[in-house]
């Protein structure tokens, strides 16, 4: 290491930060790191949630050690025309238990917290505060940012974490029940049943415009947890505002973003699932090829990573193109007839589906057949571009 603070100095203690230096602890002990975090604790304030068709056995292990949620029996989405019960497992962690096995597995001195970061150099990085972190290898995993160079539209939710007063009964998850009015474009609640008392009941919307409203959600949340008979302590809650990437210039984003010799990963780095915002499976994966390449010199990983970043994102095209029609070619209130479409193709194309991992006939089977959008608005919708993803992304702040 010779003179430097550490081998490996890690920017932003979210979701990719966190199980970028997770592997490193679990595969590479004798690599000294520093996962650098602005805020009061890793992880911020939200859940993590993902199918066991997600994640090998690898991105499993990587795992093995934060406390999570599992439901070994499936889900079920609902639609106005159907019900389906689904046999993928699912599972949902929180950030406090990312957070806990990142204090668990890692050195004290590895984590620090409350510790912005002000410059970030290819051999180290600087504090707000003046102090100086230097590092053979620096990775910037600080989160989504506003940029001119990619188009889309956007995810917005609230999620409230309740304890009701009676058991609730459900005994797995609802990923999607979207029988609820369309308001503004394709709405739908998303319900974990965290225990016999304990619900997360999200209202999510596939709108165009990055707006969240606080007090209409949360009403919409009380009026939906009414109609189920569930009332009782509320324990927290989560926002969120999504870019669903459709379009855009990647190269010219990451140009834009890129600081020379700084290996860039999460969702600032392109590593998401285009049209459900997830990032979570490509995380994991990035996070086992950070370890695999912990004695790298810092700009080889930069390179490593951009030319990851570049495949995933050629590997995603088919998912930005099913969101441009579904933002360009539907009606807000009739996006819905794509994902009630959708859920009713076989289990395994859902599956790969969602771990952006679709084969050429699943992109085949979804494309072809009745269309759920009309033809001529589908083209149009191809031949047009969507509106920039410029906004103010931080809008995760919780209870
Ligand atoms: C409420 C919510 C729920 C979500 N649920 C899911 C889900 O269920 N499954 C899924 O796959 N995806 C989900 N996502 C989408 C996506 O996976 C998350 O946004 C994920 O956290 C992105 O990971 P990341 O590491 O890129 O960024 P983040 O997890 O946001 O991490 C970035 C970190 O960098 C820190 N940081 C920023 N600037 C600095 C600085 N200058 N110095 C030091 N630290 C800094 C921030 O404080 C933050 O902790 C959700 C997103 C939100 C907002």
């Amino acid at each position: 290491m010779s003179g430097r603070t550490c081998d490996i100095a890690i920017v932003g203690g979210g979701l990719s930060g966190g199980l970028a230096a997770l592997a490193l602890a679990q595969q590479r002990p004798d690599v000294s790191l520093r996962l650098i975090e602005a805020g009061d604790a890793p992880g911020g304030n939200h859940r993590w949630s993902w199918f066991g068709s997600d994640l090998g056995k690898a991105g499993e292990k990587l795992l093995a050690p934060v406390r999570k949620t599992v439901w070994e029996d499936g889900n079920h989405v609902a639609f106005p025309a159907y019900r389906r019960q689904l046999s993928t497992p699912y599972f949902s962690m929180a950030s406090a238990d990312l957070a806990a096995a990142l204090q668990r597995e890692l050195p004290t001195s590895a984590i620090m917290l409350r510790s912005r970061v002000a410059d970030i150099r290819a051999d180290g990085v600087t504090l707000e505060n003046g102090d100086h972190v230097s590092a053979r290898a620096v990775i910037d995993a600080r989160g989504a940012v506003s940029t001119p160079h990619l188009n889309g539209g956007w995810q917005v939710f609230m999620g409230r974490h309740l304890r009701c007063r009676e058991a609730h009964g459900l005994a797995r998850p609802i990923i999607m029940d979207a029988r609820v009015e369309q308001l503004g474009g394709y709405r739908f609640v998303y319900v974990l049943p965290l225990s016999a008392h304990e619900l997360f009941v999200e209202d999510t919307y596939y709108q165009d415009e990055p707006v969240l409203d606080r007090s209409a959600l949360s009403g919409r949340i009380d009026a939906y947890c009414r109609e189920h008979g569930w009332d009782g302590e509320i324990l927290g809650f989560e926002t969120g505002v999504l870019p669903v990437i459709t379009g855009g210039n990647a190269a010219r984003y990451l140009d834009s973003v890129r600081t020379e010799g700084v290996a860039l990963v999460g969702a600032r780095g392109l590593f998401t699932h285009p049209l459900t915002s997830y990032t979570l499976p490509f995380a994991v994966e990035t996070a086992l090829a950070i370890a695999e390449d912990a004695d790298l010199p810092g700009d080889q990983l930069a390179a490593k990573m951009e030319a990851r970043a570049r495949r995933h994102w050629a590997s995603t095209g088919f998912y930005r193109l099913l969101g441009d029609m579904l933002f360009g070619a539907a009606q807000p209130e009739r996006r819905v007839g794509v994902f009630q479409r959708f859920y009713r193709m076989p289990e395994p194309l859902i599956e790969r589906f969602y771990a952006g991992k679709s084969t050429l006939a699943d992109k085949a089977r979804v494309l072809i057949g009745k269309p759920p959008v009309p033809v001529t608005s589908a083209l149009a919708a191809l031949t047009s571009s969507r509106p920039a993803l410029q906004t103010h992304l931080d809008e995760s702040d919780d209870k």
